[in-house]
């Protein structure tokens, strides 16, 4: 048996669909642990690009269980959306997925009241899913669970409570009486839909890891925007750091085995906030079109800048990272020199842990090392030591820097475009 948490160890973005994709052919079952359909991760394989939002990116693996787990939110519609539409490119959702009774539900007035949250001063760039408001409902125990949703004369009840609390919040974008029926459209065929799928999800994991079953844990977003460690209050309203899979799952923290964090050869961030390494030149232009740095969700431009140590530093604590997924190694071909951030100054101090300060943060000024970049192609490239020797310097000084090993480096988009570097890593495939 074994047990592994993927996690983004920068702002989300890192390619954690390409990897869990990968190495979820080891895997017997695959677990979303939290975040809604904010998330979008994008694989392509046979020459098709699936882009999943709830859905773990391990049912594109046929045969593999997958599970979306009680710290998950769940938006009822987009989800029936979502396994239809995987349905019908032929990837099999019945008998397969399976949604905890536990897991709390996004529903039309979470949407709303984001809406009305980032059409004012609070804004933060969000998705505008619902998906901070429906935390929000959960830890201020008024959400809706599954199990409760399926439960008609609870469902109405809770319903109307949160409907009366909260339709005169949002008088100025709809009516009670449209709030009511968006929450009930479709009601009776959704819970059709979703009885066969609604598990006691912490009992088919326990009985998985009985077995000896092999179990990944797919995280969504990213370290930087955890609730609690990342760049708050830019962040997103869950946490995505790999404490969370236990809390997200109902496994015990015995029950983990190790902690994959996926890192792009570079940085990204969607949204506002602060990013210390922000290009906002025209390399960061460039290298946003190099890298196609659009939003899977949104189509928004993604926010470039070089790697940032301090950042990853950051994520190898608090995610007790094991191994590091290098991804998008193939973006940097061709730049010259490359720059890796490996303190800021802030105050006129050299700083070498990320800040927790919301003014350190944003007024953080990076420190960075010069790399030679390399030159020759990388992209095709299966064997580490047929990389370019600047490559391999750049690969072993981040490995260094942050201090924790790589366990594969990623070159493109397709599983076939990796080194599978340490054989030792039971899930490589
Ligand atoms: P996730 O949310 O962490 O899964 O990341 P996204 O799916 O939002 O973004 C990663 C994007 O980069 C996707 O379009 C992937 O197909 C692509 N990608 C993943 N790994 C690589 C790589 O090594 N090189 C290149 N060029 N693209 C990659």
């Amino acid at each position: 048996m074994s047990t592994l948490i993927v996690v983004g160890a920068q702002w989300g973005d890192e390619g954690k669909g390409k990897i869990v994709h990968l190495l979820g052919k080891k895997a017997d079952t695959i677990v979303r642990y939290q975040g809604g359909n904010n998330a979008g991760h994008t694989v392509v394989f046979d020459g098709k690009k699936f882009v999943l939002h709830q859905i773990p990116s391990g049912i594109l693996q046929p045969g593999r269980r997958c599970l979306i787990a009680n710290g998950v939110v769940m938006d009822p519609w987009a989800l029936r959306d979502e396994a239809r539409f995987l349905e019908s490119r032929k990837i099999r959702v019945k008998g397969r997925l399976f949604i905890s009774a536990w897991a709390h539900l996004i529903l039309p007035y979470h949407r709303y009241l984001d809406a009305l949250r980032e059409s004012g001063q609070g804004k933060i760039g969000t998705t505008k899913r619902g998906i901070g408001p429906a935390y929000s409902d959960k830890v201020g125990r008024v959400g809706v669970r599954l199990a409760d949703y399926m439960d008609p004369p609870t469902f109405r009840t809770l319903v109307e409570q949160n409907l009366s609390a909260k339709a005169p919040l949002l008088k100025s974008l709809v009516s009670l009486a449209v709030l009511r029926n968006e929450t009930f459209k479709d009601y009776d065929s959704l819970r059709r839909f979703f009885e066969p799928l609604m598990a006691d999800t912490p009992a088919l994991l326990q009985k998985d890891l009985a077995a000896g079953k092999n179990v990944l844990f797919e995280g969504a977003q990213g370290t930087m925007l955890d609730v609690d460690f990342g760049t708050y209050p830019f962040v997103t309203s869950s946490n995505p750091i790999a404490g969370a899979a236990c809390v997200g799952s109902g496994v015990g923290p015995a029950a983990i085995d190790e902690v994959l964090g996926v890192v792009k050869a570079y940085t990204t961030r969607v949204g506002d906030g602060p990013f210390p390494t922000e290009l906002k030149d025209s390399f960061g232009d460039a290298l946003r079109e190099r890298g196609q740095e659009f939003g899977a969700t949104t189509g928004r431009p993604r926010r470039c800048g070089w790697f940032d140590a301090v950042v990853v530093r950051h994520a190898v604590r608090i995610n007790g990272l094991t191994r590091l997924s290098l991804t998008k190694l193939d973006v940097l071909e061709g730049v010259d020199p490359i720059r890796v951030c490996v303190a800021y100054r802030i105050d006129g101090k050299v700083v070498k842990d990320f800040p927790a300060s919301r003014r350190a943060q944003a007024e953080a000024v990076p420190i960075y090392k010069e790399l030679p970049g390399f030159a020759g192609p990388v992209k095709g490239i299966t064997r580490y030591q047929d990389l370019p020797d600047a490559a391999k310097k750049y690969c072993r000084f981040l490995e260094t820097e942050v201090g924790v090993p790589m366990a594969l480096i990623s070159m493109g988009r397709s599983r076939e475009e990796t080194i599978l570097l340490d054989k030792s890593f039971r899930w490589i495939p």
